[in-house]
């Protein structure tokens, strides 16, 4: 069964407090490490943007709970693809805090310093993620130049 990542960013129904961001990540972690699922979520602004990696039945199976969760609405796929490798593998559901999102790294990614992943293109989506890999320890830093073959792809979309 091939690997896939799915990236998909929603909208908070309600602005969630920060207990209830970690119910969230408490149930997705005990879930997905029994499917065998990792990934990110990133909250802010009443934005999610979150990743799954796994197997393909998998995410599939993950993906679909997750749209029927009435606390997020306006779901929408920013891609997905079939990857050769992980790049949460330490993660059940790695958290990426509000403070993750400075100014400077939201500049980078997007059009305003505001967290609106449904507005980013998938290539800037994929780029925040893996800046966020590096970040979160699972890339090395040494790791090679180039990003993964589906980054450059979607890039060179751009
Ligand atoms: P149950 O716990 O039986 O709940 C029944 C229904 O109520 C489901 O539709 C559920 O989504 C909804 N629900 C549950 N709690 C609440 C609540 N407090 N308020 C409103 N509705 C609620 N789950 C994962 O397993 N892996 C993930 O990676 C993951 N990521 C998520 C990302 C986001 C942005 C959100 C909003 C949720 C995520 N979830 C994730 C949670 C997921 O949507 C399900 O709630 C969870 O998987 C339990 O599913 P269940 O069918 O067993 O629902």
């Amino acid at each position: 069964m091939p690997l896939i990542r799915l990236t998909y960013a929603s909208r908070a129904v309600d602005a969630l407090t920060p207990p209830q961001v970690d119910a969230i990540l408490s149930v997705s972690r005990t879930n997905n490490a029994k499917a065998g699922v990792t990934g990110a979520l990133m909250y802010g602004a009443r934005e999610f943007l979150q990743c799954l990696e796994g197997a393909r039945e998998a995410v599939n199976a993950t993906y679909a709970r997750i749209l029927r969760d009435a606390r997020h609405a306006d779901v929408v796929i920013l891609d997905c693809r079939e990857i050769d490798r992980r790049w949460f593998p330490g993660w059940g559901m790695h958290h990426v805090p509000p403070l993750w999102s400075t100014r400077q790294r939201l500049l980078r990614y997007g059009e305003r310093e505001t967290f609106a992943p449904r507005t980013m293109s998938a290539g800037a989506a994929l780029a925040l993620l893996q800046d966020l890999a590096h970040s979160a320890g699972d890339l090395p830093e040494t790791e090679p130049g180039p990003p993964p073959a589906g980054l450059r792809q979607a890039a060179s979309r751009d």
